[in-house]
């Protein structure tokens, strides 16, 4: 059953052939080179969530956020959909909005990388760049600001407050672990951004394998590298932040989580964002402290995104000029 099988018995408004139908679902898979030093029964499994079909862990709350809102009569009266976003969430509202006919209206930091500005103009969004020194936050404001004084205008999906969000993934992400490790699973770690697929997926696997521990990690400083994910101090705290759930997150540094990304991708063929690696980071140092056991975290989107950020991979560079003969 998918996310949007859920509600299809409610509304037709989703075509059950639509792009829509195969959110979710994406595959587990083990990671078997950068777990090499860990003891021989400690294993570590990625979420796969690039092959959803906006490329993101963030199909997952869109749909289920645009979903509910058309049941409630909240969008599909002529309103735009507005929301503040880094650019994942965008690309996916933009997505399935797209094949709905519902306009889209983003702000998104002027600082999001241009693959991402570039794939949400392709997709027809409307775009409001802020100031990239404000960061998400910036963003934010910037919404609640639009929203406050259009309100005939915009529905404001605000991601950061809805309960769609980690409804999303209490609904299909949590589901899809316990099932695919056949309920073996003994740690789940995941980043904090709007902090939807922690406090979703934790509380799912919180209810039906109580033996679980959930681990969340956050970027350790406020001005840092690892797109999609929040610095909780000193961030505006999402109204979906459940501080008694997540506890003290981990830290995980930047240049860190770039040297784990370009080691996913040469070591184990995974060609993801600069999140996973954190993610994998994260993941890799509370299974460095077990005995046995079974760490599953989330990779939320792929690299393709982040190629034009040089200082990631050029330092990395692996070409070789043939010497004249
Ligand atoms: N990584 C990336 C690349 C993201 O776009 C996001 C979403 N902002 C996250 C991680 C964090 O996900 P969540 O909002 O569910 O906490």
């Amino acid at each position: 059953m998918t996310l949007l099988d859920l509600k299809l018995t409610e509304s037709n408004t989703i075509p059950l052939d639509s792009l829509a139908c195969h959110v979710g679902n994406t595959p587990l898979l083990p990671l078997r080179r950068v777990t090499l030093r860990l003891p021989p029964r400690v294993k570590v499994f990625v979420k796969a969530e690039w092959f959803n079909p906006g490329g993101s862990v963030k199909d997952r709350p869109a749909l289920n956020i645009i979903q509910n809102a058309i049941l409630n009569g909240d969008l599909g009266r002529g309103k735009r959909l507005l929301d503040s976003t880094s650019g994942n969430m965008g690309i996916s509202y933009a997505t399935f909005c797209a094949a709905l006919g519902i306009p889209v209206t983003l702000a998104v930091p002027a600082s999001a990388s241009s693959e991402r500005i570039a794939m949400l103009n392709a997709l027809g969004a409307e775009l409001i760049l802020t100031d990239p020194l404000e960061g998400s936050d910036g963003a934010i404001l910037k919404a609640r600001e639009l929203a406050a004084e259009f309100p005939d205008k915009f529905w404001y999906a605000n991601q950061y407050d809805n309960e769609s969000n980690w409804q999303a993934h209490y609904l299909s992400t949590g589901p899809e672990i316990a099932r695919q490790t056949n309920g073996q699973i003994t740690h789940f770690v995941a980043g904090l951004g709007t902090s939807g697929t922690f406090v979703g997926t934790g509380r799912y696997l919180n209810e039906r394998l109580p033996q679980v521990k959930t681990i969340a990690f956050q970027p350790d400083a406020p001005f840092h590298g690892l797109e999609g994910l929040k610095h909780m101090p000193s961030a505006i705290k999402p109204g979906i932040y459940d501080e008694s759930l997540v506890g003290t997150p981990l830290e995980v540094r930047t240049e860190a989580a770039h040297e784990m990304t370009i080691r996913l991708a040469r070591e184990e063929g995974l060609f993801v964002g600069i999140s996973s690696g954190a993610a994998v980071v994260a993941a890799l140092k509370i299974a460095s402290e077990l005995d046995e056991g079974a760490v599953v975290t989330v990779l939320p989107d792929a690299g393709y995104k982040y190629l034009s950020d040089k200082k990631l991979w050029e330092g990395s560079l692996r070409t070789q000029t043939f010497p004249d003969v």
